[in-house]
Parts: C-alpha cells; sequence; structure tokens
C-alpha cells in the first residue's frame, strides 16, 4: 500500500512482532518490502550519515517490534494520563518535533504488534480508576488518556488497525476517553463511530509558520476544513495551537489564523471547542540534527537571544523561551483567543 507520506520498502522487524496477527497484518500491506529482522526496535542502525536521507527514511521504513515495558504516566495537561504507546515515529517531517529526541538519526514509524496487551493493560487500568470525582482542566467527568504522545494516530491508522482498535475499546469504556494531537487529515476515522469517546486535538499554527515548520503534514486549510466533519462523525475535536513560535509579526499571524478559524468552524464544533497552548521548547541536539536536513528552519527555531536553556534529565540542553517574556506572550496570545475565537475556552495555556 503506497500513499503520499508512506511508500515502505524496507521494515525492520522484531521476530516476535513478526508471529502476531497484527504483525503479520502490517507485514502483508506491503508485501515486497525488504525484511531486516532486529533483536529489538530499539536497535535499529541509523547512524549521522542517514540525517541526509532523513525524510526518505520516513517514507521508506518501518519498524515492527513489541511494547514491552506497558505503563500509564499521569500527565495532567494534555490528558490526566499518557497510554502506552502503540508506535512512535511519524512519516510527517514537522522540524520542531521532539520524538525523535531518543530515536538519534532516523525517525521512521516503529509500530507495536502486541496490540492485545496494551488494550488489556489499558481496559484494567481504566477500571482501577473508577469514576472521576473532581472536574479538572482535562475533563470535568471521564479520565482522558493521550494515545498518541509519541507519534501521530491519524497516519498510525493508516499503517495498521491499531489506533482503530483502541477507539473501538473507549467507546466501551463510559468514564474514560482517548485523545489525540494530530496533524494529518485522515477521513478513514470518519466512519469509526467514536460516541464522543475519542478526543481529537487539531494542531494548528498561522500558515506562514507551518510553511517553513509543518513539512509533510496536511496544510492547515486542509485541517480547518475537516474539523466540523470530525464533530459531525461523534469526535471531541478540541485545538491544539503548538508549538507558538516566536518571530517577527507573530501576533498579526496568530490573530488571522484564530479570526479565519471563528469564520468558518460551525456551530456544533464552537459549542464544544477548547485549546491549548504550548510556546516553543527545542532542544540542542534536535538543533544539530535539523542542520543537517532543514537549517532554515533553525534560524526560527533556534533563537538563543530570545531562548534560554536549562539542562534535560537525558543529559542535552532544552531552551525554552525567557522567562518574564514568555508569561507576556503567553497572556497576548490567550487575550487574543478571547476576543477572536470567544467560543474557544483556553484548558491550558504555557
Ligand atoms: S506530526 Fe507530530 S509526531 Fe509527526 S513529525 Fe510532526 S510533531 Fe512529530
Amino acid at each position: 500500500m503506497t500513499t503520499a507520506l508512506l511508500d515502505v520498502r524496507r521494515i525492520f522487524v522484531e521476530p516476535a512482532a513478526a508471529v502476531l496477527p497484527r504483525g503479520k497484518d502490517v507485514l502483508a500491506r506491503w508485501p515486497e518490502a525488504e525484511l531486516v529482522e532486529v533483536a529489538s526496535h530499539l536497535q535499529v542502525p541509523y547512524g549521522a550519515a542517514d540525517v541526509q536521507r532523513w525524510v526518505r527514511t520516513k517514507s521508506e521504513d518501518l519498524v515492527l517490534g513489541v511494547k514491552k515495558s506497558l505503563t500509564a504516566r499521569p500527565n495532567g495537561r494534555s490528558s490526566d494520563w499518557i497510554a502506552p504507546s502503540t508506535a512512535n515515529g511519524c512519516a510527517m517531517a514537522c522540524a520542531y518535533c521532539y520524538v525523535p529526541r531518543r530515536k538519534g538519526y532516523g525517525n521512521p514509524i516503529t509500530v507495536f504488534a502486541n496490540i492485545e496487551q496494551i488494550t488489556g493493560y489499558l481496559s484494567r487500568h481504566v477500571g482501577r480508576q473508577g469514576v472521576k470525582s473532581e472536574p479538572n482542566q482535562c475533563d470535568p467527568s471521564a479520565w482522558v488518556y493521550d494515545i498518541g504522545e509519541n507519534s501521530d494516530c491519524s497516519v498510525d491508522a493508516r499503517v495498521s488497525d491499531n489506533v482503530q482498535d483502541l477507539v473501538e475499546m473507549f467507546r466501551g469504556l463510559p468514564t474514560a476517553k482517548a485523545s489525540f494531537a494530530t496533524k494529518h487529515v485522515n477521513r478513514d476515522l470518519l466512519s469509526w463511530d467514536p460516541q464522543g469517546r475519542t478526543r481529537i486535538r487539531f494542531s494548528l499554527m498561522p500558515r506562514e509558520d507551518a510553511r517553513l515548520l509543518d513539512l509533510r503534514t496536511s496544510s492547515i486549510d486542509e485541517r480547518i476544513s475537516a474539523i466540523d466533519a470530525f464533530v459531525e462523525a461523534g469526535y471531541e475535536v478540541h485545538l491544539n495551537f503548538s508549538p507558538v513560535v516566536v518571530s517577527e509579526g507573530w501576533q498579526d499571524r496568530w490573530s488571522a489564523l484564530l479570526t479565519e478559524l471563528d469564520d468558518r468552524l460551525g456551530p456544533a464544533t464552537k459549542s464544544q471547542l477548547a485549546c491549548e497552548v504550548i510556546f516553543l521548547t527545542h532542544n540542542d541536539r534536535l538543533h544539530e540534527v535539523n542542520l543537517g536536513w532543514h537549517p532554515k528552519a533553525e534560524d526560527v527555531l533556534w533563537r538563543p537571544d530570545l531562548q534560554q536553556p536549562k539542562r534535560s534529565q537525558t543529559g542535552g540542553v532544552n531552551v525554552r523561551y525567557r522567562t518574564g517574556w514568555k508569561g507576556t506572550w503567553v497572556r497576548q496570545l490567550e487575550g487574543l483567543i478571547g476576543q477572536r475565537l470567544p467560543s474557544c475556552r483556553v484548558r491550558y495555556a504555557f
């Protein structure tokens, strides 16, 4: 199966994944692909030279593995819990993407074949939480599970049925909701009948920024055009304004985007709308990798004049906008949302 995003020619495969039903399904989608056996999905041998083929790797390679550690981590921002991943990596190529931070010089989709273990773990986890007694910004009454922290579920759904299995499982869990952010419009999802138990967060930024930074994603126009259809199909739809990148004229660009959303979104969407706002953080290692394949993006992402460093737990240096300035900018954008898109509640902004 070949799409504009995926033209898989090589699959790195763990033997234990290849024998599972979901693993067989994935392999059957690309019967012509070369199979390369790997002991672990974490040991795919990309080296520094592979940065030169960063985008080709995303299109032509796939990794098929078994997810070994199954844990749901508390979050409290985009969701109450981060669910164990059913995939990581991505066929799209956003320049600011943090997903490659642990994957080094290549970041294709890794898909996990042990979906039954993952859904079994998750449904037991949901059961243990009981009923949510205190509303919070994630949701007034449902425990929200982010199922796409390390990938884009709308693209993952072109690789396997893992995401559909999760959406169908959450349909039967009245105390919980699945949630994921996306930059890809996959209309196959419109037929899944989620019955309000999956929240899609369409990720948006001004067109001018997206043209430089959101490589291989659906266009901003396509994403905005899809929102009402997803609400009508039974999804809860929120907006993910992320990352907010500060450069000359950023407030005007955001103001135009918010005005356009107010003009184009229908009443059913607006009646349930909320957003999250996340200003850019970046990382010195990703900066080095990006210089190898998309240096122009680093002109706006790597701004030591505006940013301050903080040593990360994994040893690199993360940068974020300077304290004081950032607080002012967050308040400015919240003010713009209130003026231009007043139907949209801000779930959190930082
Ligand atoms: S869509 Fe998400 S996961 Fe994919 S490259 Fe962009 S930021 Fe990364």
